[in-house]
């Protein structure tokens, strides 16, 4: 029987497929798409990334915006 324990005390580990790192962050999956990652998780739902997932996003994401800034 599962103790509702456990359940509370969930390991998360990276969403990113073939990665398997504990996850430390969370960010919103559309923002993971858009970096051109592909993770695990529903893209409408928050995905947990490891230190290093986390920090490619957060590059590729402020790369696309001083790109969209050059659109405009
Ligand atoms: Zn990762």
């Amino acid at each position: 029987m599962p103790s509702p324990k456990h359940a509370a005390k969930k390991e998360r580990s990276c969403a990113v497929a073939n990665c398997g790192k504990e996850a430390s962050r969370a960010v919103s999956g559309r923002k993971v798409e858009k970096a051109g990652i592909s993770v695990v998780t529903d893209p409408s739902k928050t995905a947990h990334l490891c230190k290093d997932h986390y920090r490619e996003i957060k590059k590729k994401t402020k790369k696309d915006r001083m790109l969209d800034r050059l659109d405009w």
